[in-house]
């Protein structure tokens, strides 16, 4: 075993990928804000090269953050210079990593029908767009594909529509994959498409919603960054747009909206994860939902979904004021979460983006809330952090079918609940 990961890695290095060889991620408990704020100070350091998993939020919810070997022994020291916490959460990435691509490289290649493609496993984006393609061929009285824009890089924005008739019915919109290191979204998102044909005219709720909605489903919502997370760094979360005046590439699309935009909560600094860009919708991955969400003018839910950390959340992320539809999209999320937890047991905790993780400016569902469409919500799926972004396939079904709970928990009450 140990000589096949030798190989793996000298073949990733043979093919120029980013290894993670030493790298470990570390689990940061920060009792206090005095705490907090050193591990701020850490954070700005960029000679470091840290990547923060999990950003420093509450003193409950720990911070994760992937430490590079040449900066491991440093930060150990840093943290316990300052009586901080700290535990390993992994110890070793690159091994998780070349499991993760052993796994996938035994996976069905090229299935021939939707009913054959394994729901199991990660796939790249030919393999995703293939899928898509086969549905829609499958199920043309039901699902369409719109290309909705291109990448910085050419690559088709591809969306799927659910439709069973109508013009400009009202509309649920669920994204995946907007980082896209969160493979487990990407891969929830074949799921879903999934789901909602098999369960039309079978399971009479999702019926009646797609006999009253169109669902606009996207499931590579940053086609360039998951192309570069199968080609060359597994790691990759931001977009792959050049930065003028930097070597470093990449906006954090999830920071790029127009809400917010530029205040605490995203960083203007080019080589930072969270990377705000040059101006809000600068990113044409983001551009290109704008356009759409405003050329369409009546979507009633829009749900964007994330990985890790298990939470449910709406807005507001860059301002402290409580959304205007608090209560109800609170009670709502709790009864989403309970649905959920149902299946598998897993907990989720849920509230507002500013209030429940930390401030975040420029966000999806601030923007979309901002425009009217009161059901906007982020999930965070699995885990809290065994795996974080590396969550193993065996867990791609679990997740995605306790997720599909808590979204018919939504679109039911976007139907019951017209506005
Ligand atoms: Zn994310």
């Amino acid at each position: 075993m140990r000589g096949l990961l030798v190989f793996a890695s000298l073949l990733a290095v043979a093919l120029s990928t980013e290894t993670f060889v030493g790298h470990q991620v570390l689990r940061i408990f920060a009792a206090d804000e005095f705490q907090m704020e050193k591990v701020k100070e850490l954070e700005a350091l960029e000679n470091l090269q840290l990547d923060f998993w999990r950003d420093p939020s509450h003193p409950e919810i720990p911070i994760d953050v992937r430490v590079p070997f040449s900066s491991l022994q440093g930060v150990k020291v840093f943290l316990e210079s300052n009586g901080i916490q700290y535990s390993i959460m992994i110890e070793d990435l690159q091994s998780l990593v070349d499991e993760e691509k052993l796994y996938m490289s035994r996976r069905h290649f090229m299935p021939r029908s939707v009913e054959t493609f394994n729901y199991a496993s990660y796939h790249n984006i030919d393999e995703i767009y293939d899928f898509m393609d086969l549905l829609v061929s499958e199920n043309p009285g039901v699902v369409s594909k719109i290309q909705i824009g291109k990448s910085f890089e050419g690559r088709p924005i591809n969306i799927l529509k659910f439709s069973t008739g109508g013009t400009n019915r009202p509309a649920i919109w669920i994204d995946t994959g907007i980082h896209s290191r969160e493979w487990v979204t990407q891969a929830s998102g074949v799921y879903f498409a999934k789901k909602i044909l098999d369960s039309y005219g079978k399971d009479p709720s999702l019926t009646s919603i797609l006999d009253n909605f169109d669902i606009f489903l996207e499931i590579i919502t940053n086609p360039d960054g998951f192309a570069f997370t199968h080609s060359k760094n597994r790691m990759w979360r931001k977009t792959r747009s050049i930065n003028s005046g930097s070597s470093c590439v990449g906006v954090d699309p999830n920071r790029n909206w127009d809400a917010g935009f530029g205040v605490a909560g995203s960083s203007s600094s080019p080589c930072s994860e969270t990377y705000r860009g040059p101006y809000a919708n600068s990113e044409p991955e983001v551009k290109a939902i704008v356009d759409f969400v405003k050329s369409h003018g009546n979507i009633k839910a829009f749900i964007s979904i994330h990985s890790y950390s298990q939470l449910l959340l709406y807005p507001f992320g860059y301002k402290r004021n409580a959304a205007a539809d608090q209560p109800e999209l609170d009670a709502l999320a709790k009864k989403a979460v309970d649905a959920l937890a149902s299946l598998h047991g897993t907990k989720y905790k849920y509230g507002s983006i500013i209030t429940t993780i930390y401030q975040a400016s420029g966000g999806t569902i601030d923007w979309t809330y901002e425009q009217g469409i009161k059901y906007s919500y982020t999930f965070e799926l699995r885990d809290t952090g065994r795996y974080g972004f590396l969550l193993p396939a065996s867990q791609i079904i679990p997740t995605a079918e306790e997720t599909w709970l808590a979204l018919m928990v939504i679109m039911e009450h976007t139907r019951d609940h017209p506005y």
